[in-house]
């Protein structure tokens, strides 16, 4: 095995640059008017991202006519897929009847109503724009109710990129957020009575998605839960990922009843969303005549996002889920296969239709996995060169739409990616 950074000789970087010229060069242009050419870091890699012409289903198209199978479906969001028909259809009726007005809409009535009938801990619901945006509203909840003002959260967590929460990319933690370790409960116990009298609300994902796909265990959940309580801290489960790993998110599956719930991704269908949703007791510091909280938003609820999101559940089916997970078993089979016959460390971090690769030879931490490193630069390229779009650090997300013939395919072409870079490294 070779070592160093990548060569400008590597075939594999020769080769996406040869097959994504109007890509490079619709770069160029962007970067003279968005600030490194996008308007998003989860969507740039070196030494420029495609750019995407169109996408349907489980396929995109970029403007040099490449065509990719996507395993990212916009970081979880697109769970049936691009343009999905029945989304689509609802779409287009709800733009004819208008986009938004400053007033109720039986739209946003339908949608909540969805979530507090599939989780048994959210009693009401409150619709923002983004998964960060209902992390802000989830803290200024908490901060109305317990009259503190700072958050704990697990190091190398990600709720949004909301300032006051550290996002382990800058390894620059803000001072309004306190940190302990994932699936250590003593760690957050000792903050907790430490720092207990200032914490306002601890915030968890069940499974670190950012972080690298590693799923908390029960235990940890309950042990945190339990401390976030006596500390009396609200206790914050972010189910913005999670929510399309059971029909009532993973705390169902877990049997874990949070104070508030964070939604975000595949509830808004593919257009912008979030929301908190949690007990009634809690939730009624938003009451307009509270005069607790002034939240506001423009487009929240929405009725194009509320009417994708409502189609966009009743789709999500538990067979649908479940198919998912046995999808993404075989490929994690097949994945490790080639990589132990090509020679190439890989681990494999997943659950139901998440799944991150990990290139290295230790158990997935999300320390390392912030380090991702060469070999999944590498391997990202060589996927795309081969027609798999999936997330630069290694995240895959399944839609619903993948049928058995096109993971086949899938496999076939991360298998050849596999080859790409071991013939390179
Ligand atoms: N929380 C989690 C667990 C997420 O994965 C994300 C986004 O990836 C967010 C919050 C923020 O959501 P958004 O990107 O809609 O602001």
């Amino acid at each position: 095995m070779k070592s160093g950074p990548v060569a400008a000789t590597s075939p594999i970087v020769e080769d996406y640059l040869a097959k994504t010229r109007s890509s490079a060069e619709t770069y160029g242009s962007a970067a003279r008017v968005l600030p490194g050419g996008n308007t998003r870091h989860t969507a740039f890699w070196k030494p420029y991202p495609l750019t995407i012409e169109r996408a349907r289903g489980y396929e995109l198209w970029d403007v040099d006519g490449n065509r990719y199978i996507d395993l990212n479906n916009n970081y979880t969001a697109l769970v049936h897929g691009y343009a999905y028909p029945p989304v689509a259809e609802a779409v287009r009726e709800q733009i004819g009847r208008g986009s938004g007005w400053a007033a109720g809409s039986v739209a946003q009535v339908a949608l909540a109503g969805q979530i507090v009938d599939r989780v048994p801990s959210i009693e009401q619901v409150r619709f923002t724009n983004s998964g960060t945006e209902a992390a802000n509203l989830a803290l200024a909840i908490a901060r109305a109710v317990t009259g503190r003002d700072k958050a704990l959260m697990a190091r190398h967590g990600y709720h949004g990129s909301l300032t006051e929460f550290e996002s382990g990319h800058m390894d620059r933690p803000w001072t309004m957020t306190h940190l302990a370790d994932f699936n250590d409960a003593a760690s957050f116990d000792r903050v907790l009575r430490d720092k207990g009298s200032e914490i306002a609300a601890v915030f968890l994902e069940p499974v670190l998605g950012a972080g690298g796909i590693i799923p908390a265990t029960r235990d940890f959940l309950n042990a945190v839960m339990e401390s976030a309580r006596s500390a009396g801290a609200v206790f914050v489960l972010d189910e913005v990922l999670s929510f399309r790993l059971a029909t009532g998110g993973l705390q169902t599956e877990l049997g874990l009843v949070p104070d508030l719930t964070m939604l975000g991704k595949l509830i808004g269908g593919g257009y912008p969303v979030g929301a908190v949703g949690g007990r009634a007791d809690i939730m009624k510091v938003l009451q307009p005549d509270a005069g607790l909280i002034f939240h506001g938003g423009t487009f929240n609820g929405n009725p194009i996002t509320m009417v994708a999101g409502s189609v966009t559940l009743d789709e999500l089916t538990a067979a649908r889920i479940d198919g998912m997970g046995v999808q993404l078993a075989r490929l994690d089979e097949t994945l490790l296969s080639a990589a132990n016959e090509f020679g190439l460390p890989l681990r494999i971090g997943r659950i139901g239709s998440l799944m991150n690769l990990h290139f290295s030879d230790g158990s997935p931490t999300p320390a390392a996995h912030r380090k991702a490193g060469r070999l999944a630069s590498l391997f990202h390229m060589a996927a795309l060169n081969r027609g798999v779009f999936m997330a630069p650090r290694g995240l895959i997300a399944l839609s619903t739409v993948c049928t058995d013939a096109v993971m086949d395919d899938v496999a076939d072409r991360l298998t050849a990616a596999m080859r790409d870079v071991a013939d390179e490294f």
